[in-house]
């Protein structure tokens, strides 16, 4: 009989020619458990998804709940549905009052496409600006604003009209002018490694939309959520975003995706077109359930706040002078080495050891830390140790290499 592992490489489509193939038994908390039932601390949520660790038992009773009642039953915006509306409800409650309007989608990168048709729509401009380093998804929309070269050729032509400036300079939002429809930015850059702006940037980038009428949208996407120590990323810089848009920690583990801006702007998508935007499965009921019960933990335990003083221990138990920076923010961080090949024997090592990580799509020189925001004081401390051992690892390795 065929194993599951000679299933997926066979059955799969594979886009990475190293995947870590370690295969789930189960995931509790922030563990996984692999089919052996060996354990791994898992620092990665599984790219900052599981927020709140995996299967919350809040979670999952609202799952259950759901499940009892119905699941799919009209494609988005026709029917209203409790969880939608509860949902939405509570995502504009934690928001500035000019962010009082969601539609619901099912990925982040669904979510920045509805954010750049509502913008050329309310705007009547085409011109896109993105910046350098950044990620938005992986459709076509998403692509063309998307911050690395290389990764695109294959697939041109993409959107035109589109400029991709340099983030964190703000000489380069000279560039955003009154043919701008909006510019999008990861509030903090995720797959760049986690580079934080800052602030007198972020207030120049708002004040310039400002005064070219270009609308901002933040891709709080990896950041949103609470993983860097606010709800919001945006408000640690005492700006506001025209457009939101959000996913991943938001469900909790189920997928889900959302843009989010005000009430006037967001009925641009009811006419001229009518129907300007469609999602079939956007706002599923099992998915936006997951979702309020997710919102409500993080804000009612406040496990966001304390996304900072972990930031902290991390900081303080990562300590070896092969470890050049560890740059981000709350428990979104990246750990900066010399090379990938480096960075990538010493992911390996962790993983052996019983510890989940990985690298950055544009910084695969930097080690990934984003576990759920649940991780307690001791996991940390144990974290640190295991990443730090296979560090020693690595430079007992080299040393050998130099005496032969
Ligand atoms: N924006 C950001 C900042 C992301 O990190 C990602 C996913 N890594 C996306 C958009 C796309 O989300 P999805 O994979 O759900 O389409």
């Amino acid at each position: 009989m065929i194993s599951t592992k000679e299933e997926f490489f066979k059955y799969l489509a594979q886009t990475s020619t190293i995947p870590m193939a370690v295969e789930i038994d189960k995931a509790e908390g922030v563990w996984l458990y692999d089919n052996k039932g060996k354990r791994y601390l898992d620092l990665i949520s599984g790219i900052s998804v599981n927020i709140i660790g995996h299967r919350h038992p809040e979670v999952i009773k609202a799952i259950h709940n759901q499940l009892e009642k119905y699941l799919h039953v009209m494609v988005y915006g026709e029917f209203i549905l409790s969880p939608q509306t509860k949902l939405a409800q509570r995502i504009c409650s934690t928001l500035p009052s000019s962010l009082n309007n969601v539609f619901f989608v099912n990925s982040g990168s669904e979510a920045i496409e509805g954010a750049m048709k509502l913008s050329k729509r309310a705007s009547e401009r085409t011109k896109t600006i993105s910046f350098k380093n950044g990620y938005h998804g992986s459709t076509h929309g998403a692509m063309s604003i998307m911050g690395c070269e290389s990764a695109k050729n294959s697939f041109r032509p993409l959107l035109p009209d589109t400029d991709i400036i340099t983030f964190n300079d703000t000489d380069s939002l000279s560039r955003i002018d009154n043919k701008t429809a909006c510019v999008v930015a990861e509030t903090i850059q995720g797959e760049a490694g986690a580079i934080t702006p800052d602030k007198s940037f972020m207030k120049a980038l708002r004040e310039r939309c400002n005064e070219t009428g270009a609308l901002l949208i933040l891709d709080e996407i990896q950041c949103g959520v609470g993983r860097t120590g606010k709800l919001w990323a945006f408000e640690h810089y005492g700006i506001v975003p025209d457009i939101l848009t959000i996913a991943k920690g938001l469900g909790g583990g189920l997928p889900i995706g959302a843009f989010v801006a005000s009430k006037d702007l967001m009925h641009q998508l009811t006419h001229d077109p009518v129907l300007g935007h469609i999602s079939t499965f956007g706002g599923n009921p099992l998915c936006c359930a997951a979702a309020l019960a997710t919102l409500n933990v993080i804000i009612n335990e406040k496990t966001y706040l304390k996304a900072e003083s972990k930031e902290k221990l991390f900081k303080a138990n990562l300590k070896h002078h092969f470890i050049k920076s560890i740059k981000g923010k709350g428990l979104m961080l990246a750990i900066e080495f010399e090379s990938f090949e480096q960075n990538k024997r010493i992911i390996d090592r962790c993983i052996q050891k019983g510890i989940i990580t990985d690298w950055f799509l544009f910084a695969p020189h930097c080690l990934r830390i984003a576990p759920p925001l649940i991780i307690n004081e001791e996991q940390i401390i144990e974290a640190c140790n295991s990443i730090n051992e296979a560090i020693e690892e690595e430079e007992e390795e080299k040393r050998r290499k130099i005496i032969n």
